[in-house]
């Protein structure tokens, strides 16, 4: 029995982020400490981070553990507080003041730069703002992306380039019946996009997808993979990288490529081009991007680590739009260390190094890695670590979410609760269910909050 319980006293915990890693903190917490309360801190006034704003719109399966998620949330001892930005309506002070713990879980949603000319052209995006944008995410739901060309360029070889280019050449009417956000449909409807290349700096044995999603891509109707067979001959670093039983992934994906590259033309009428061993070198074009300059690569250094060294040629691919998706990165927040170099909280096994009371789960505390249920691991880990800490010492009677409500209510924050969200759920369902959708999103915070006005 740990002193807490010993003394009758709750043990109040405040999470940050309500995406898949703050949920599963919130889910090891209640499971094995009976006297935790946790108030999750949600910056929009809807839950469940990238699982309703990351994964693709027609991988439904990947959403189910927002069941699970739901079934924490009805533990009578959590607590649900959407619609406020920490760092801006509460401090990390004002948090930390009122629980004996804070776990950081706001993920790593910012974007990453190469570095190349051209890269603010008109046409060049970030992935992330275009998975936004369909997943119908506020910040993002004015952006434009101009579909009016037939070459689309994705820099990047991991899932959410398979995500951005699968959406680009699925049949508009199969992601119409999924819950891909109205103007992202309207907007594929016209889409003119008929080849999408996907490149990477480094080889097919060093692709980070993981063999479902590639498969997918075999599986478009209408397209045809293009390769070069000669990028599928591996050097003796790669063949040993293949070798080994924990690279599996790897050996599978390249097994894929090969099956492809020797299958005879479909003659679709879209094309998905990998290239391999290609580094962008420069966005080309005047006011907007007209191609990408790629400069050709081989491979030095020894198994696991090697690196794409430029060989001295170079190609051009035409393309109208540009995406960049070379992973994400987590920024700081006001009041918390931060790791400007790994862009991660700095943090031993969660605990956060510098600030007492504070720990990390997810994304800002690892980098952005590892499907959703790889959060689950990292969050027992840190729940572990502040359990450890916690109950070594007597601790003070907290607030908790008493005291934040009322601070929140000071500075007149509409404050949305687990129950609010179940409302809006409701309403996107039932909005849906009549144009033949799982759900329609709402895809702005007034409109969101108009569904709780509209009942309150
Ligand atoms: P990722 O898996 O880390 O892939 C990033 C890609 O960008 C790699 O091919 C990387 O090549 C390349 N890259 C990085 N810097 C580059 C540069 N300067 N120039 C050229 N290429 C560069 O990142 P992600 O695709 O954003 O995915 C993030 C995480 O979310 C991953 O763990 C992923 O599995 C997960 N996710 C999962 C799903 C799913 O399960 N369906 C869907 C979406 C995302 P190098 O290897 O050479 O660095």
């Amino acid at each position: 029995m740990s002193d807490h319980e010993r003394n009758g006293q709750s043990l109040d915990v405040a999470i940050i982020g309500s995406g898949p890693s703050a949920f599963y903190a919130a889910e090891s917490l209640l499971e094995t400490q009976p006297h935790a309360r946790v108030t999750m801190y949600e910056r929009l006034p809807v839950p469940f981070g990238l699982v309703r704003f990351g994964v693709a719109p027609d991988h439904p399966k990947l959403k189910s553990p927002t069941m699970i998620f739901d079934r924490v949330a009805q533990h009578p001892n959590f607590r649900f507080i959407g619609n406020v930005t920490v760092g801006r309506d509460l401090s990390v002070e004002q948090i930390l003041d009122n629980h004996h713990a804070a776990i950081f879980a706001y993920g790593a949603e910012a974007e990453r730069r190469l570095g190349i000319s051209g890269e603010t052209l008109l046409g060049s995006h970030t992935a992330t703002e275009f998975v936004g944008w369909y997943n119908g995410h506020p910040d993002f739901r004015t952006r434009y992306f101009d579909l009016s060309h037939s070459d689309v360029a994705i820099i990047g070889q991991g899932n959410v380039a398979a995500d951005v280019a699968r959406i680009l050449l699925s049949p508009v009417e199969a992601l119409a019946k999924t819950d891909i956000a109205r103007h992202a449909v309207e907007a594929l409807r016209g889409s003119q996009v008929r080849t999408v290349h996907i490149i990477g700096r480094r080889g097919p044995a060093q692709a980070k997808f993981t063999t479902q999603e590639l498969r997918e891509l075999g599986e478009l109707p209408d397209t045809q993979l293009v390769m070069l067979e000669s990028d599928l001959v591996l050097n003796p670093e790669s063949q040993t990288e293949l070798a080994d039983r924990k690279n599996f992934i790897a050996a599978k994906n390249v097994e894929l490529f090969r099956k492809w590259a020797s299958a005879p033309a479909n003659g679709g009428s879209r094309k998905l081009v990998f290239h391999f061993l290609q580094s962008p070198a420069q966005l080309l074009g005047g006011t907007r991007v007209e191609g990408l300059l790629l400069e050709r690569n081989s491979l030095t250094g020894p198994p696991f680590a090697q690196q794409a060294q430029p060989d001295g040629s170079s190609e051009v691919i035409p393309c109208g739009l540009a995406f960049r998706s070379i992973g994400y990165r987590g920024v700081g927040l006001p009041g918390l260390p931060f790791d400007t170099k790994r862009c991660v909280v700095p943090n031993d096994a969660g605990r956060v190094q510098g600030l007492p009371g504070a720990y990390t789960t997810g994304w800002i505390k690892r980098g952005p890695s590892g499907i959703i249920g790889t959060n689950r691991a990292c969050a027992v880990e840190t729940v572990a670590t502040l359990v450890a800490d916690l109950s070594l010492e007597i601790h003070p009677v907290k607030d908790g979410a008493a005291a934040t409500m009322a601070l929140l209510a000071a500075r007149g924050v509409r404050t949305v609760s687990y129950l609010d969200w179940k409302r809006i759920d409701e309403a996107e369902i039932r909005l849906g269910s009549s144009v033949g959708k799982p759900r329609e999103k709402l895809t702005s915070i007034p409109a969101m909050l108009e569904v709780l006005r509209a009942v309150a």
